[in-house]
């Protein structure tokens, strides 16, 4: 506490995956200042303008406080008017309503969908109370929509998830390459180490390649603008130059990797009878098989200079200054990428090929060598990957569908064999779809706003969650477009009105207090989930052979068996300071964030995911994981970093069985769906500095909400021109699937090329994902946000 009477107390920014520490300044209960965290590794006492304005997010003047359900005569009605209702009222109606789905069409009826912004422990409880609890594998991340193409690129090549480097790559590189990255507005403090390396170390370079130019060109040495999609030549490029030029670090290769055969391709994602769908090539189903190097060479021989200047427009010298640094065995390289390689139809080999690069040269786990593959959320890692909370995962790294991952959560947590069901439930985009068909009728969305987030809102989301068969329940501070499209509201406490954990980008788990109590009624995600689970008896989910399997459980609620189970409650709170205690604690009586995050950490502990003890991290500043005997790691599968590398070996890549990474062979695809005479613009979405995701908290914060109020298409001047349309003009923006209103912009910060239009999706009011294509990766099921084709008219 300080002279003004501000108390100061630690937490990690509530937006983007870079994770910054900032210090909150609380005052007669309110957040009242921000400012960055001077011991923070991660930010060293700066943050983004987002950041600055955290203070300011809770206290939106139309914050909700109370559940509202639609109600007409007094009772719940799906085309009712949303009328408050207390919590005991909102969990009758929604667990009347999951019990009859469970009852009439079984557990894949009900489902969930959750969040990278979700805590540790929120995100931990959820998948619980769904996999084991309901019985159903239904939940599924919006992390689906950003990271999926990521993890399945690390599982193939390595075998666990998550990058090996770390920040700190961004003092020891000689050459930074942007894969589609604008790392200036999305991820800026990471941007001000790199800016800062780059200008005071005049050796270093820095390419930028993306489909259009953005702010993240102003510090290039070798800007690059290339057609959408042809990024996959490009990469086959650098490595058939890496190869042609006998730059192979033969030592690693022979030592490290292997090679293998990557296309395992079954189309686009799209509905069956989608005429993209049908046209989606099958060049080579089923798993990967072995390749030789010579096969390799081969394969990689079609991607000449030549042949990829033609596909990506990109000019020949810019290709080869890009594929001479990464060739340079002097030269350190760090590769980054988010979107742009992520949300691609082929995600998972755009991943894969920058893996092969940088595992040909051996430039991989030590400092400055580093393919790093950034998130966009505060907890993608930490809470959407690492616990599981995916459709096909639970936590660290264990699949659904194999019987020994499953038998060890179940041992875990104490449940009986069988519990778990075995099939992948359904990925965000089926989800959607499974609504609209009336398959999946109890969902309850958490943490996230879908219905502005999402591909194709008019064809799939909004008549999935129209559909009179289904009942729509969403968590939220603040009356979201998902939330108005919801039967039921449920008020959320957020961020420091809460204990939290997050795990950012490079593996960096950090905790936080919970500092102020959230307004009215609003309670947070994990009371919620734990309180819900309470109004369960286990006869009414489970099936009889199940409960015979453990007689015990008769009588029981979900809660007894899920949290109250000798590990969550193991934690009383007598040793607890009074001003630590938080609100979930007091109402449940023992250390909820404690017993859930230590039975989470036995998961990983022993086997490459080591979780310090919680305590130490609401001491430290935080932890980046594996943490073995309370050190952190800072460059994984190397010896001298990694405790998991044994001493002699230099390199482990233990993830696999063989220690050694996956070269995957993986060709150019074209997209889903490309311009043609009627549709003839690409349009890709994003984000904008001012703005995070949808934009439900920082456009309610009046500076920033000033600094970009309004959406805008950016486009070339003589596209604007082709059209007659001039800055500030009003125009339709028309696809296939839908049209929406804008305003036209040629100037600025984005400069898109002929043919390519940028369309940032934060303003509600102009919901982007209207036009989108919910093409998803095969591998990945995420989907492309990145390209789809448009028409531009004037309004
Ligand atoms: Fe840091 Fe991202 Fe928060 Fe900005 S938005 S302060 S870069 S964590």
């Amino acid at each position: 506490t300080d002279q003004t009477k501000i108390k100061w107390d630690k937490a990690p920014c509530r937006f983007c995956g870079t994770g910054c520490s900032v210090m909150v300044g609380t005052q007669n209960g309110k957040v009242v200042a921000t400012q960055g965290d001077p011991k923070s590794e991660v930010n060293k006492g700066l943050n983004c303008i987002k950041g600055y304005f955290l203070s300011k997010i809770m206290y939106g003047k139309d914050r909700l406080q109370t559940p509202l359900l639609r109600m007409k005569d007094g009772k719940y009605h799906k085309n009712g008017d949303f009328q408050p209702v207390s919590w005991d009222q909102a969990f009758d109606v929604m667990a009347d309503k999951f019990k009859q789905s469970i009852k009439e069409k079984g557990p894949t009826s009900v489902g969930m969908f959750g969040s990278g912004q979700w805590t540790v422990w929120e995100g931990y409880a959820a998948a619980k109370l769904m996999k084991a609890g309901f019985l159903s594998n239904n939940i599924d991340p919006n992390a689906r929509h950003c990271m999926a193409s990521a993890v399945v690129g690390f599982m193939r090549a390595f075998g666990i998830d998550e990058p090996m480097g770390c920040y700190d790559d961004l003092e020891a590189a000689d050459t930074f390459v942007l894969w589609g990255s604008n790392m200036a507005e999305m991820h800026p403090i990471l941007w001000s180490r790199l800016t800062d390396r780059r200008l005071s170390h005049p050796h270093v370079k820095v390419h930028v390649l993306s489909t259009f130019k953005h702010r993240s060109f102003e510090l290039a040495d070798n800007g690059m603008v290339f057609t959408p999609q042809s990024d996959l030549a490009i990469l086959n490029y650098i490595a058939n130059y890496i190869v042609q030029t006998d730059a192979v670090n033969w030592d690693f290769v022979n030592k490290h990797t292997v090679f293998k055969r990557g296309t395992t391709d079954i189309g686009y994602g799209l509905r069956p009878e989608h005429p993209l769908q049908k046209a989606a090539k099958n060049p080579d189903s089923g798993a990967m098989s072995a390749m030789t190097f010579d096969e390799y060479k081969a394969f990689l021989s079609e991607y000449t200079l030549e042949k990829t200047v033609e596909l990506s427009g990109v000019p020949a010298d810019k290709l080869e200054a890009l594929a001479k640094a990464y060739a340079d065995p002097k030269q350190k390289v760090t590769s980054f990428w988010t979107m742009g390689f992520n949300q691609h139809t082929r995600g998972v080999w755009a991943n894969n090929s920058i893996y092969n690069i940088h595992l040909l040269m051996g430039k991989i786990s030590e400092p400055g060598n580093s393919p790093f593959s950034l998130t966009g959320q505060p907890s993608a890692c930490g809470t959407a990957r690492e616990v599981g909370t995916f459709a096909h995962r639970l936590p660290a790294d264990l699949v659904v569908n194999n019987p020994k991952h499953r038998a060890t959560a179940e041992k875990i947590w104490k449940l009986p064999e069988g519990t778990i069901p075995p099939k992948p439930g359904y990925h965000a985009v089926l989800q959607n779809r499974m609504l609209k068909d009336g398959k999946l009728n109890a969902y309850w969305v958490m943490c996230n706003n879908n219905m502005q987030a999402a591909p194709n809102l008019n064809e799939e989301s909004l008549p999935g969650y129209r559909n009179p068969e289904n009942f729509i329940v969403c968590s939220d501070p603040y009356p979201t477009v998902t939330a108005q499209a919801a039967d039921l509201i449920l008020p959320t406490a957020m961020w420091v009105e809460k204990e939290g954990a997050y795990g950012n980008a490079e593996r960096r788990t950090q905790f936080w207090h919970q500092q102020v109590s959230a307004p009215g009624e609003a309670k947070s995600d994990l009371w919620q989930l734990m309180e819900f689970s309470k109004r369960f008896k286990v006869e009414e989910v489970w099936p009889a052979e199940l409960i015979a399997k453990q007689p015990e459980v008769k009588g029981k609620t979900l809660f007894d068996v899920l949290y109250k189970n000798g590990n969550v409650d193991a934690y009383s709170l007598d040793e607890v300071a009074e001003d630590q205690l938080n609100d979930e604690s007091r109402h449940f009586g023992f250390y909820v964030q404690k017993g859930l995050f230590e039975e989470y950490a036995e998961f990983g502990r022993g086997h490459g995911h080591d979780l310090a003890p919680f305590d130490m991290y609401h001491e430290k500043h935080g932890l980046r994981w594996p943490v073995v005997d309370g050190k952190e790691t800072l460059w994984r599968y190397r010896e001298g970093h990694d405790p998991y590398v044994a001493k002699g070996k230099g390199v482990d890549f233990y993830g696999k069985p063989d220690g050694k990474a996956f070269i995957i062979a993986t060709p150019f695809e074209p997209a889903a769906e490309a311009p043609d005479e009627e549709f003839d613009l690409w349009l890709s979405t994003g984000r904008v500095l001012e703005h995070w995701h949808s934009g439900t908290m920082t456009r309610r914060v009046p500076e920033l909400y000033r600094a970009f109020p309004d959406a805008v298409v950016y486009m070339h001047p003589k596209d604007a021109e082709k059209r007659k349309l001039r800055r500030g003009d009003e125009i339709v923006v028309q696809s296939r699937r839908g049209e929406l209103k804008s305003r036209v912009e040629t100037r600025g910060r984005n400069r898109p090329p002929e043919g390519l239009v940028y369309m940032p999706w934060f303003d509600a009011k102009q919901l982007t994902n209207k036009l989108t294509l919910d093409a998803t990766d095969p591998l990945s099921k995420e989907t492309d946000f990145k390209k789809c084709a448009v028409k531009v008219m004037k309004a």
